[in-house]
């Protein structure tokens, strides 16, 4: 609920603090248990920050993050052990996020003897079955991370990451590095593993098509707002925000599209140190009005389960 994240902007020699990033300014949202909900939008507009509040692993500059109804910002050190079992993120790097010098059967178990206090024995036999849960070959388990592709370490990653049986699960780009059909093998096991074991997803992507196959919500951020909610067909039927349906024409599509989606960004993302007034898309909107430098436009609910933040969304015509 109204999550908010700066970050100082410090300079000279005395380091004085001559301003503040917004990365993520006043973010509303709720995430159903046991749904894919995926996150989009350009670097830098605040997606990944998002991810890491939400989990705690960076403090919230305000508002709050409810977990089963509690916020886990007020929670003492004891209380956040036991979130981080509930909580896990997977990273987009595959190869910087496994620790090179550590055997994989170490990496997939540290979770377990951390938080588990299980004996030797007892972490091996769960890393094998971890291993075969995320289609590995446990026999590799004495390996090191360099001898597996991109993707089995991405598996690797995944493994330890549902090893405490999590109930949420942010997503960071986690498929962003790999091949495009190396893609669509992971994205598939973590849709069978959400399915065999109840868990929710943040699903953290730059691109649309990426999000498509795998959530059943959309989210789109930019510059650390939201600017449109939907169920994943609706939102790609009919983009309701110029931003969505930018994004949208940019993924190459056989069939003609409607006028209104052959939209082209002009220009760079705006700074999120200095953020353009009203509406921030403006300086790239290609329907930009006096309205809209002025105003800021809210998330609001524009067509029965559509949010959007805009002063002229993209509706259909009147009947
Ligand atoms: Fe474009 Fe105005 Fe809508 Fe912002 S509020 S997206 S500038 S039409
Ligand atoms: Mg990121």
């Amino acid at each position: 609920k109204n999550i908010k994240k700066y970050f100082p902007i410090h300079k000279g020699l005395l380091n004085r603090t001559v301003g503040q990033v917004k990365a993520v300014d006043d973010v509303t949202l709720s995430i159903r248990k046991g749904e894919t909900f995926g996150l989009v939008g350009e670097s830098g507009c605040g997606k990944s920050t998002f991810g890491r509040v939400l989990l705690r692993l960076q403090s919230a500059t305000g508002g709050e993050v409810l977990f089963k109804g509690q916020d886990i910002h007020s929670l003492g050190t004891k209380e956040l052990r036991k979130l981080r079992e509930e909580m896990q993120i997977i990273f987009q790097d595959p190869f910087g996020s496994l620790n090179p010098r550590f055997l994989v059967k170490d990496i997939i178990g540290e979770p377990l003897r951390i938080h588990r206090k299980m004996s030797p024995r007892e972490v091996e036999a769960r890393v094998v079955e971890l291993m075969e849960l995320v289609g590995l070959d446990a026999s590799r388990r004495n390996r090191y991370p360099h001898e597996f592709s991109g993707g089995q370490r991405q598996r690797i990653g995944i493994a330890r990451a549902i090893a405490l049986n999590p109930q949420f699960i942010v997503a960071d780009e986690a498929v962003s590095a790999l091949d495009v059909s190396v893609q669509s093998q992971v994205i598939n096991l973590l849709m069978k593993l959400q399915k065999e074991l109840g868990l929710t997803f943040l699903f953290i992507a730059h691109g649309l098509n990426i999000v498509r196959h795998i959530s059943d919500r959309v989210g789109v951020m930019y510059l650390g707002k939201l600017v449109e909610v939907a169920e994943t067909e609706e939102l790609f039927a009919l983009p309701l925000h110029p931003y969505t349906a930018a994004l949208l024409s940019a993924i190459p599509k056989p069939t003609p599209r409607r006028k209104q989606d052959r939209i082209v960004l002009q220009g760079d993302v705006p700074s999120p140190a200095n953020p353009p007034s009203g509406c921030r898309f403006h300086t790239r909107c290609p329907i930009a009005q006096d309205r809209c430098r002025q105003q800021e436009p809210l998330l609001e609910e524009a067509l029965p389960g559509r949010s959007v933040a805009c002063h002229f969304p993209l509706l259909p015509p009147q009947q």
